[in-house]
């Protein structure tokens, strides 16, 4: 059977820091679409798995624009709050998205465990779901994952979400002081879509 040839890819997000990202990650050849060229709400995530709740994006957006469509889910799990905020790390910022609020949360959360816990090495990991839907018969799926630690403060004003508190493993400086190009290279995204790549 000849291959369907694509030309056009929707990033299944919402969300600016996730489009920007997975935006560089794609190959050049494809024109890139976002939902909100649509004016496409993202829809409920009601999915159980970070794995399902990209499914459900990815299925949206493709059936909605007629277009292949590549979404993530992601999120920040913290071993001592039992893997929380998890698959609710965005509902952590409250209906405006408030990353203020959702780090403010982590923190009152880890003094309420742990009083002395900015004294610890407190792990975490972000994990990022992809799935590329519309491409082949069967979505195409993906997780990568990147291990780290809470930091004892807020640090850096680069990137989003949770980056100024998350410091990855083996480097110093948190994901928001980080060039966000050096970020891009070693992040959960990245290595989940260095799996899939091959199919596009
Ligand atoms: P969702 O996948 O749209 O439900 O949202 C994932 C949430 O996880 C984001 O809104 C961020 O709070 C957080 N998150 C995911 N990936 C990253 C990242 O690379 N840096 C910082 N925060 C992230």
């Amino acid at each position: 059977m000849p291959k369907k040839k694509i030309e056009k890819i929707v990033i299944g997000s919402n969300n600016k820091g996730k489009i920007k990202e997975i935006r560089d990650l794609i190959p050049k050849k494809y024109r890139i679409f976002t939902p909100s060229q649509f004016k496409l709400k993202s829809p409920v995530e009601n999915g159980k798995s970070f794995k399902e709740n990209s499914l459900i994006k990815a299925k949206k957006f493709s059936l909605k624009t007629n277009m292949v469509c590549i979404a993530d889910d992601s999120g920040l799990e913290i071993d001592l709050l039992n893997k929380k905020p998890g698959i609710y790390s965005a509902r952590w910022g409250g209906p405006k998205g408030d990353f203020n609020l959702a780090i403010k949360k982590v923190f009152k959360a880890l003094d309420k465990k742990k009083k002395n816990w900015k004294e610890k090495k407190i792990s975490a990991r972000f994990i990022c779901a992809l799935t590329i839907f519309g491409l082949k018969k069967k979505p195409i799926f993906s997780v990568g994952k990147i291990e780290g630690y809470i930091s004892n403060e807020q640090r850096g004003l680069k990137g989003f979400g949770y980056d100024p508190i998350f410091i990855p493993k083996g480097k110093r400086k948190t994901f928001g002081e980080m060039d966000p190009k050096k970020k891009y290279k070693i992040d959960h995204r990245y290595k989940a879509f260095k799996k899939i790549r091959k199919f596009l």
